[in-house]
């Protein structure tokens, strides 16, 4: 992993869309700081696609993607992605999403066997709003639990046939052939005609995560950037990020956002200079 400081300006004022993680990422003890809010109403004024990629729930993606200053916002791990379309709200489904009742009583049932087996896991709270996947709360809220436990819950899941994830609160499950990355990729195509598997086109997103759920768009993307509270994970990810932040969650994020639009404003002084 290099620094963000050696992202290449030539690189960043290319970006049109950015990418992001939520929980602690934007975040930092679970609030969103006005600099990341400030730093996602930059990224919009300066004519970037701000999309964020999240384990949360449909319910929260509903606010986001009306109140927020982004294009769109994917989605419980990358199940749907919801953007406005003038004042309406549209759904794109992953296309390997089953429909959600398929598996609720397979998955609660799961989890139900997870709270007995597993002592302090339980229900997050933000579950009553989530279309497709159960999350199973760790580190949210107190007792804290260990990552290890969270290892242990993941493994529960996939043993029973499930796909799960850790995030850096949650341990989200779900049936279906979808992750975050699959459903950014499909929502650039369907919405924007911005196909990620094209070098040029892929060099023009940036993502920045922090967590083992994010890995794949670690890997995906050749600008991919985490914050530095990625170090506690960096053992358990076989792709890491190619940049890392000096700063932690939302204060990397705001670092990271700075340099994107210092980048590209020290390139169109230089253009404007050259004319
Ligand atoms: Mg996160």
């Amino acid at each position: 992993m290099k620094p963000i400081s050696a992202l290449r300006v030539s690189d960043l004022r290319e970006i049109r869309f950015v990418l992001a993680d939520i929980d602690d990422t934007m975040t930092v003890n679970g609030k969103l700081p006005a600099e990341s809010y400030r730093a996602l109403w930059d990224l919009h004024d300066a004519g970037i696609g701000v999309v964020p990629v999240t384990g949360r729930p449909a319910g929260w993606c509903d606010l986001i993607c009306r109140q927020w200053p982004v294009c769109g916002v994917v989605g419980e791990n990358g199940a749907f992605a919801f953007y406005l379309d003038g004042e309406h709200r549209r759904t794109v489904y992953h296309p390997a999403a089953p429909p959600p009742e398929e598996n609720r009583e397979r998955l609660n049932e799961i989890a139900r066997r997870v709270y007995d087996s597993i002592p302090g896991t339980r229900p997050a709270k933000d579950q009553f709003c989530r279309l497709f996947d159960v999350a199973i709360d760790f580190r949210e809220e107190p007792p804290l639990l260990g990552f290890d436990v969270a290892a242990r819950v993941r493994s529960f899941f996939e043993r029973h046939g499930a796909c799960a994830k850790v995030s850096s609160i949650h341990v989200n499950a779900w049936f279906g052939a979808y992750d975050k990355l699959s459903m950014a990729r499909h929502f650039l195509a369907e919405r924007f005609g911005h196909d990620i598997g094209d070098r040029e086109a892929n060099r023009r997103v940036l993502f920045c995560g922090d967590s083992p759920n994010d890995e794949p768009m670690f890997a995906a993307f050749e600008l991919s950037v985490a914050v530095a509270n990625i170090e506690r994970f960096l053992t358990d990810l076989s792709s890491p990020p190619a940049y890392v932040c000096a700063r932690e969650s939302a204060a990397g994020f705001v670092d990271l956002v700075q340099l994107l639009l210092e980048g590209r404003q020290s390139a169109s002084r230089r253009r404007v200079g050259t004319v």
